[in-house]
Parts: C-alpha cells; sequence; structure tokens
C-alpha cells in the first residue's frame, strides 16, 4: 500500500509539534497548516481552518492524503464564541475541503472533557452519551466538532476517526506548566479542591502523539474478525 501524505493542522502547537516529529522519525511526509509558523523544518502553509479555501489549497499542493487535525484555540477563553467559530465551522470546512479534495484518512483531536459535566466518570468508555450540560464553551464546540467528524466517516470516501485526550503533558507545553506555575508564585498552594482524592488523568504528550499515527494507520485496514465464541460458534478445530 503507497505511503501516507500528512497535513498536520495545528502542526505549530504543543501536541502537533510532537505528531509532525514522530512522523518524520518513522520516514512519512508531512506539512503544515497552521495561522502561526513555529517551525522552518517542513512545508508551511499558513492559513486559518475558517477558511475553506486555504484548506484545499494547502490539500491540493502537499497532495495530502491523511489530515491529523489539532488544531483549536486554547480552553479558558472568556469568549465563547471563538471555539464555535473555530473549532465547529472551522471543523466543518476541513471535513468539507476533505471531501472536495478526495482525501483518505481524517483523525481529529477531540477531548476528554466532551463527556464531563462535573461530576466522577469511572470504569466508562466511547458509548456514554455527551453530557445534557457541557462543562463549558470550550468542551462544547468540542463534542459538536467530533460529531461532525464521525459523522462525515464514509463521505466521498472519508475515513475519520477522534481520540479524546485527558490532560496532556511534556516538553513544549504551554498552559499545563505555566497555569501550575502561576498558582506557586500567586502563594496559592494552600488551597485544597475536595478531600484531596480529586483524580485526573494525565498523559505524557509523546504517547498523545503516538495514538494519532496508530489511529491513522489502522483507518484502512480491515476491522479484525470477532472471535468466533462472540458469534455463538465453536472454533473450528486445525489439524496439523
Ligand atoms: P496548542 O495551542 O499548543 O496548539 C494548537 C495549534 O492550533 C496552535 O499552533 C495554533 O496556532 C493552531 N490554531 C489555533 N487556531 C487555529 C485556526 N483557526 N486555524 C489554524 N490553526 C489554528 O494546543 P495543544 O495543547 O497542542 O492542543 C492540541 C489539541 O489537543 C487541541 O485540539 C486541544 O483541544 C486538544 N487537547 C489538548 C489538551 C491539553 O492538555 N493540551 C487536552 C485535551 C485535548
Amino acid at each position: 500500500m503507497a505511503k501516507d501524505q500528512y497535513l498536520v493542522i495545528g502542526g505549530s502547537g504543543f501536541l502537533g509539534r510532537h505528531i509532525v516529529d514522530q512522523l518524520r522519525a518513522r520516514g512519512d511526509s508531512v506539512s503544515i497548516f497552521d495561522i502561526v509558523q513555529r517551525y522552518h523544518d517542513v512545508p508551511f502553509f499558513s492559513g486559518d481552518i475558517t477558511d475553506e479555501s486555504a484548506i484545499a489549497s494547502a490539500l491540493k499542493q502537499s497532495g495530502t492524503t491523511c489530515i491529523i487535525h489539532t488544531a483549536s484555540p486554547p480552553a479558558g477563553l472568556t469568549d465563547g464564541s471563538i471555539y464555535m467559530k473555530v473549532n465547529v465551522d472551522g471543523t466543518r470546512a476541513v471535513i468539507d475541503a476533505a471531501i472536495a479534495c478526495g482525501v483518505r484518512k481524517l483523525v481529529f483531536t477531540s477531548s476528554a472533557g466532551v463527556i464531563f459535566n462535573g461530576t466522577d466518570i469511572i470504569d466508562v468508555d466511547e458509548r456514554l452519551p455527551y453530557p445534557d450540560v457541557p462543562l463549558d464553551a470550550y468542551n462544547d464546540s468540542k463534542a459538536k466538532a467530533e460529531a461532525l467528524v464521525i459523522a462525515s466517516n464514509g463521505k466521498g470516501g472519508l475515513l475519520t476517526v477522534a481520540l479524546r485526550p485527558a490532560g496532556i503533558f511534556g516538553p513544549g507545553d504551554r498552559q499545563c506548566m505555566s497555569g501550575l506555575y502561576q498558582v506557586y508564585e500567586n502563594n496559592q498552594t494552600h488551597f485544597q479542591i475536595g478531600d484531596n482524592t480529586n483524580m485526573m488523568d494525565w498523559t505524557y504528550v509523546g504517547n498523545v502523539a503516538k495514538a494519532h499515527l496508530l489511529a491513522a494507520d489502522k483507518l484502512d485496514l480491515p476491522p479484525p474478525a470477532p472471535p468466533l465464541s462472540t458469534l455463538g460458534k465453536a472454533p473450528l478445530s486445525v489439524e496439523e
């Protein structure tokens, strides 16, 4: 099978950069689409994901067969409308451009926050529905964008998947550590929320990036056959 040509949307960001590095390290060909250019070692397309024609132009010029879409405004902004514009309208533009340009695969970075409404969730999987009341505008927009990505699976031959990382840490982070350091600087470390048994998932950025590569790799492979036991049939005996 021919190797994919990758476009990492948001490839100048924290997670996006790790995805770009891992693709390059295994010999894949990759370009970046972003509003900001921070690196000059791969082809770069400057543009906003709310501009479908800019995305389509980058897809055509780069010959992209697989999009990894990690772009988003950071969480915590007071103006919620920016999330709807970039995450929802922008992701719709990415999907439309991908289908129009015959792209085969789209991997989308969602967020674990899309199913969080402030109460503990333990031992759940992706069948858990979205909460009736979203946590905030950021997570609401990530859920809507994710739903668009999943609904577009199969349209015009496009195969899609969405991943939901929890908190991401590691080299290049500009949100998590600076927030923690700010708490320290403000001498706020004597505050405790809850009874100190609160749990929060964190994942190393290299592992989140690897998950995106694996998702892209698996998207166009046929799923493994279900075990015969789940079909109510005895396994075939194999004679030597
Ligand atoms: P980041 O801010 O470091 O990177 C995001 C990139 O997207 C930036 O380079 C930015 O310039 C680009 N971008 C923003 N708006 C754009 C637009 N309109 N058009 C084109 N590019 C645009 O963020 P990150 O921490 O690397 O997060 C990456 C993804 O992971 C996001 O989708 C985020 O929602 C998701 N996520 C992050 C965390 C976390 O803890 N950092 C947790 C869960 C999910």
